[in-house]
């Protein structure tokens, strides 16, 4: 069943929440898409049969597939033009740059071509940039929340923030101590500037709607500040990344089910590591044919 936050702005909760905004000409413009062409169809379903009107625009707040999986199928459905965030949009085009970078910039294992990695290929027609925004007709805030991707962006519309995947709800955390990450450093930044963003409804990627978004953040930061201690903790002697993943996942319970679990965190791991490193906490050197990691 659909939120209706706002005089025009209404949530369709899910496995991904999507975002749906009427414009001034009676039009949907629809903030992501969710996973696949399930979602996508009881998107169309409830624009068409309960608003009574057609998608007039997509906008994707990041590059990963459960967020923009739907897009091929609405674009076929309806034609409406695809807006999406420079870098992130590349994902979009050519989906199999998810697993492409994941598995570390080259041709990746079958085992990680998984339908939760790569979803349909899709156009895209222009880019949201940082600031203010018009797109068929609908005005709106762009931010950036680079961390969780290259270039994701948090919109506001109206008086609803869409903070995509800058904080994760508690029950994902629960699950999922360790979550994915393109870079800490500037996850960090989009944390605390999520916190000053004016609004009386957050809308997060997944997870419920919130009046507030700083107690998220901080249960956000505080399992950010588990996984440093445990790494700080394990690198007590020189060490190779591998080593590091290996017991980090041991000492916090991380379940690696499969390839797929294991090259969405081997890349995260690199994102402490690199961070930890900016901070100098750690360095990296070069010996014995192979980069390893000890403490500063
Ligand atoms: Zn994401």
């Amino acid at each position: 069943m659909a939120e209706q936050l706002t005089e025009r702005v209404f949530v369709l909760p899910g496995g991904t929440n999507i975002g749906v905004v009427i414009a001034d000409d009676g039009r949907a413009v629809v903030i992501d898409t969710g996973l696949n062409d399930t979602p996508a169809r009881k998107l169309l379903r409830f624009v068409r049969e309960d608003l009574k009107t057609d998608i007039a625009a997509i906008i994707n707040t990041h590059g990963h597939a459960d967020h923009f999986g739907g897009n091929a199928f609405l674009v076929k459905r309806t034609g409406a033009p695809v807006y999406a965030p420079d870098l992130d949009e590349m994902t979009l085009r050519h989906p199999l740059m998810q697993p492409i970078m994941l598995y570390g910039g080259a041709d990746p294992a079958d085992a990680i071509r998984t339908s939760f990695l790569v979803a349909e290929a899709g156009p895209v027609d222009g880019l949201v940039h940082l600031g203010e925004n018009e797109i068929a007709g609908v005005n709106f805030a762009a931010h950036s929340l680079t961390g969780h991707s290259m270039n994701q962006l948090g919109y506001v519309i109206d008086d609803v923030f869409f903070c995509a995947d800058v904080v994760f709800p508690e029950a994902t955390l629960e699950k999922y101590p360790i979550p994915y990450l393109y870079g800490l450093t500037e996850h960090l930044q989009a944390l605390e500037f999520a916190r000053g963003v004016q609004a009386r409804k957050i809308v997060p990627g997944h997870g419920p709607i919130l009046d507030d978004i700083n107690s998220l953040v901080d249960l956000n930061l505080a399992a950010i500040e588990r996984v440093i201690t445990t790494i700080l903790e394990i690198v007590d002697r020189p060490m190779l990344a591998d080593e590091i993943c290996q017991q980090l996942f041991q000492h916090m319970n991380v379940t690696i089910a499969d390839a797929q679990a294991y090259y969405l965190l081997r890349p995260t791991v690199q994102a402490y590591l690199a961070h930890l490193e900016r901070t100098g906490a750690l360095n990296l050197i070069v010996a014995d044919a192979s980069v390893i990691w000890t403490r500063r």
